[in-house]
């Protein structure tokens, strides 16, 4: 299997330390407020990561880190902490408003199928390990103390401009004058950031905790660094994000692992792309970060979302719209007609031949294999698709096509293989309908078609009989 490397800049095979196991680790949400359609697009190709590890023969060990502290409002570690800002904003405490995004970010996950990582870690419950890897680097070295926290001095790291290819006389000449001053570097981040002094009312924080330095919190990147070591050990096979995750998040969280162990922290790094929707970054200015909930909303379903994620690549710009996401519901359809001739094996000569399943399932492997070409994998399961349409299936290749479609849910988990069966009702009404048009009873055979089409059934004549299919 073949990924694209950040850390190489070119496409490498995966080869796993301690293979069949692959430790996995993806940053995960921030929960001052819903995640929105680009974040989406994001875990899905998470998640269609982990299932075509799992499809090729490997047991990934998937971690997933919920930010519930300490994310400035810049990545950039200035301004706010998110939840506390989220906090003032809904009148709640810090921890209710990272309790409440958390579970609408859960629920979110489940809706769109997303596998369950092994791990879904907040950054409040591991505390003490992220102090005890900022003390380690305090040993070191690489730390300094001013007056609004502990900082880890990057001048210290040599090749800290390596990953991101940073220029890093650039930045130092470029600095803009409002950034801290006390800081030796302009790269340099807060490990842990002292709680401010108390208001009027003798309120700091909703969020604090006692360190061997002041009471405070953690800075944002140091919970990844602490946490994809507690549970995946120092050196990860793959850690994988948004792209704009390279200049600093990632950037940082290798600083501090590598300072740290002495060790690489990941061999390889895989990054997703931004969407465009409507042609624009998606920008709360803009307010153009569509919720999942608005687009249930509208009648489309999470896994035509899914499908819409999967028809680019994931190291392209995506584009999003309502309409490219409508056509995505059309294209659901049309697969859902597919997966229903599992409940309809005609019992004549004309079917699918077994061969042709099973080309198509290895062409959608090796394109998935390949960088994870989800664009390629769906052109060819469109072809599979028209190929059933044709000559759909009998007795003799029903069996084989269930079993593709349990493989082709776990790609690219569109529940093909949940589509239910009609009921008996409807079977009935189908025979009826045909016993009609055997008699050329056709006033009948049309009231009896629109009879089921009220009920969400489509019946087409083929040269095998009729096919039905759900409308949606
Ligand atoms: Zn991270």
């Amino acid at each position: 299997m073949q990924l694209y490397n950040t850390l190489t800049r070119q496409v490498d095979t995966i080869e796993p330390l301690n293979a069949p196991a692959v430790t996995v680790y993806t940053c995960g949400p921030t929960v001052y407020d819903y995640a929105h359609i680009g974040h989406w697009f994001n875990y899905v190709r998470m998640d269609t990561l982990v299932r075509v590890l799992k499809l090729s023969g490997y047991q990934p060990q998937w971690v997933m880190n919920i930010t519930d502290v300490g994310h400035l409002v810049s990545d950039a570690d200035e301004g706010e902490d998110k939840l506390e800002k989220g906090a003032k904003r809904e009148g709640k405490t810090a921890w209710e408003v990272a309790d409440f995004y958390t579970q609408d970010f859960l629920h979110g996950m489940e809706l769109l199928h997303i596998s369950a990582p092994d791990h879904i870690v907040k950054a409040t419950d591991h505390i003490a390990e992220q102090i005890e890897l900022i003390q380690k680097l305090e040993t070191k070295g690489y730390t300094y103390v001013i007056s609004d926290g502990v900082y880890y001095d990057t001048s210290q790291f040599e090749g800290y401009a390596a990953f991101a290819r940073l220029d890093l006389d650039g930045m130092q000449a470029g600095a803009r004058v409002e950034y801290n001053r006390e800081k030796r570097n302009p790269t340099d981040f807060a490990l842990w950031k002292f709680s401010p002094p108390p208001d009027e009312g003798g309120k700091t924080r909703d969020m604090e905790w006692d360190s061997p330095w002041g009471k405070g919190f953690p800075g944002w990147h140091i919970e990844c660094s602490a946490m994809s070591m507690k549970y995946l050990g120092e050196t990860l096979d793959i850690h994988a994000g948004g792209i704009d995750h390279i200049p600093v998040h990632h950037t940082n969280e290798i600083a501090q692992s590598e300072a740290a162990t002495g060790k690489r922290f990941a061999n390889y790094w895989l990054h997703s792309n931004h969407v465009m929707v409507d042609g624009e970054k998606i920008s709360k200015s803009l307010g153009n970060g569509i919720r999942l909930q608005e687009i249930i909303d509208k009648g489309i379903s999470p896994e035509a979302v899914r499908l819409h994620v999967l028809e680019s690549n994931y190291r392209s710009q995506s584009k999003f719209s309502m309409d490219s996401l409508q056509a995505a519901q059309n294209r659901l359809t049309n697969l859902r007609a597919m997966a229903v001739h599992r409940w309809q094996p005609n019992d004549g000569d004309a079917t699918t031949p077994l061969g042709f399943l099973q080309a198509n399932r290895d062409a959608i492997h090796v394109a998935l294999q390949n960088d994870l070409d989800t664009p390629e994998a769906l052109a060819v399961l469109s072809r599979l698709e028209r190929g059933l349409d044709i000559r759909g299936i009998n007795n003799t290749s029903q069996e084989a096509f269930i079993g593709l479609l349990e493989w082709l849910d776990a790609a690219f988990g569109l529940g093909l293989a949940d589509v239910p069966d009609t009921s008996d009702e409807q079977k009935q009404l189908i025979a009826e309908r045909q016993a009609a048009r055997d008699t050329q009873d056709w006033a009948k055979s049309d009231q009896l078609r629109d009879e089921l089409d009220a009920q969400g059934v489509l019946v087409r004549d083929t040269d095998s009989g009729p096919i039905w299919s759900w409308k949606k």
